[in-house]
């Protein structure tokens, strides 16, 4: 069987495996970044924060919303939502077909992009619809 990697095709068992350990350790490693963001936010803005929320708590907190921290975190965040839903498209037996087309993915794209839900056509219709 020659396997071309350029093909459509549905993953094989061994290669859902090891997508499944890349996609368990990217999730690790975003949550202790988050972490880590976290401990270093409430060490810096501390104080500040504890002035600030005194003197008009809804202010500060609304301040804190849009803090670059917590951009961070809600990036960092919304990767690992996707990273679950792709855990849970490979429970599913959906990992790896395209949500539109419906069409197997190629291997070769999944593995530079884990979490990819379409093929590449139908997300370039997707980012153009976006634009516009
Ligand atoms: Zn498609």
């Amino acid at each position: 069987m020659t396997k071309d990697p350029k093909t459509r095709r549905s993953m094989t068992k061994q290669e859902l495996e090891e997508i499944k350990k890349s996609l368990q350790k990217r999730k690790d490693e975003l949550w202790l970044a988050i972490e880590e963001d976290l401990r270093e936010d409430a060490g810096k803005e501390y104080h500040d924060l504890i002035e600030a929320i005194r003197d008009d708590s809804d202010k500060a907190l609304a301040e804190l919303e849009e803090s670059t921290v917590l951009s961070y975190i809600k990036l960092k965040l919304k990767e690992v939502e996707s990273i679950e839903q792709a855990l849970a498209r490979i429970k599913e037996g959906k990992y790896g077909r395209c949500l539109d087309c419906r069409r197997w993915i190629r291997p070769a794209r999944l593995q530079v992009l884990l979490h990819a839900v379409r093929c590449r056509s139908c997300q370039e219709t997707v980012e153009k619809i976006k634009r516009v």
